[in-house]
């Protein structure tokens, strides 16, 4: 088993929609620094499967660490799916599940800039975590733009209200609904959005909404690289089966294996890492417990920095170029183009 899953108590189950529920975690004394968590991150739930064990499923936390006492999860039906409809049917309060630590990068580092914040449907989740702690410990404003089928699915529609008029100076919200006005087009939403032009940008949701708003921004001159997105999608790895050790370096010629040096969990291990073998890979082969979950760039759990030397990544999903200036990179597709190494998982 992972080292970084556990099992929790599911204190609470609450019915948002007809066809969403929250999920409200007990956290035991003795995993509160584990389970401790930036608003945006997610957990990672296993759902029991009779054809393959088990599958794993990425669900946003719609809590916030500065408001909420526990962390809950938020889980909208997928039509046709298999983890969001058995989470939605079959778990009840005081029931067990299996769970990763928190993880993503979906989260702002600065909480006094104005935000401009786009979800539609269950994308909402990690938006309103992040709504809900820049208005509680932050100073900027917020512009919100959420759009959904109709008014009944609208999720978490009391609380928003609630704090639209608990902040009406800092906090506008828009709500965009399909059965009314279509789906947003790019136009519509740069119109909309021109005002909030200078904000930071944070866009949840399904890829056709996700590509209206980026192509609005884009007529706002507001480049792609500069938005932090959050990508939903089903885990085809499952980070809760250990995998065996994949490649090894015996065999391997000299000048194809760089050395790195890693900071992981106040430890500093000193490894050999063959030129083809992506980092992540070479640090579980060597035991160690690196952090991760989908292993295809998307969920940016593996997130760590290069303090010395040049590395490539394969593919990345996830990174903004301005992360990419900070020398983030993804453990998950990293390969070396450095002979010496340095890197720390410091994020
Ligand atoms: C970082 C992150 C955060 C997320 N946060 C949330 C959140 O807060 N709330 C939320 O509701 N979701 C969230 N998701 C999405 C969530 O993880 C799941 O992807 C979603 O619930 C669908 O999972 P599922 O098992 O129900 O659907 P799946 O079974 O994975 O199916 C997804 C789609 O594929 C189709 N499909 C399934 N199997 C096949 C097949 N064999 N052939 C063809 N088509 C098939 C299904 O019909 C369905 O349309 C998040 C994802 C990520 C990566």
């Amino acid at each position: 088993m992972n080292a970084r899953a556990h099992r929790l108590k599911v204190r609470e189950v609450i019915s948002e929609t007809a066809d969403a529920v929250s999920l409200i975690f007990d956290i035991p004394t003795d995993l509160t620094r584990r389970f401790a968590y930036a608003p945006g991150q997610y957990l990672t739930l296993r759902v029991p499967s009779e054809h393959t064990g088990s599958v794993a499923r990425c669900y946003s936390l719609s809590s916030s660490p500065h408001c909420d006492e526990r962390p809950t999860v938020t889980v909208k039906r997928t039509p046709g799916g298999y983890g969001s409809n058995w989470l939605c049917d079959s778990v009840s309060g005081g029931d067990i599940l299996t769970v990763l630590e928190p993880a993503g990068n979906f989260v702002p580092r600065v909480w006094d800039r104005d935000l401009l914040l786009c979800a539609a449907g269950s994308g909402i989740t990690p938006v309103i975590s992040i709504l809900k702690s820049a208005l509680a410990i932050g100073r900027g404003n917020i512009a919100l733009f959420y759009a959904n089928r109709d008014r009944e699915s609208i999720i978490f529609a009391n609380r928003l209200q609630q704090l639209a008029r608990g902040y009406p100076r800092r906090l506008t919200v828009t709500h965009w609904l399909e059965s009314e006005r279509g789906l947003p087009s790019a136009r519509v939403f740069a119109l909309w959005a021109r005002p909030y032009r200078r904000h930071d940008v944070y866009v949840c949701g399904p890829a056709g909404f996700a590509s209206s708003v980026e192509q609005g921004l884009g007529q706002l001159r507001i480049p792609g690289g500069a938005v932090h997105k959050e990508n939903y999608r089903s885990l085809t790895d499952n980070p809760f089966e250990v995998k065996q050790a994949m490649a090894t370096v015996r065999g391997t010629a000299a000048a194809d294996v760089a050395t790195v040096r890693v900071d992981i969990d106040g430890e500093t291990h000193t490894l050999p890492w063959p030129r083809s073998e992506k980092l992540l890979d070479v640090l579980l082969n060597h035991g160690i417990d690196a952090p991760y979950v989908c292993r295809e760039s998307a969920c940016a759990t593996c997130v760590c920095t290069v303090k010395q030397g040049r590395t490539r990544m394969l593919m990345n999903e996830s990174l903004i170029e301005d992360e990419l200036a900070r020398g983030l990179t993804l453990a998950c597709q990293t390969l070396p183009e450095s002979d010496d190494l340095h890197i720390a998982f410091d994020q």
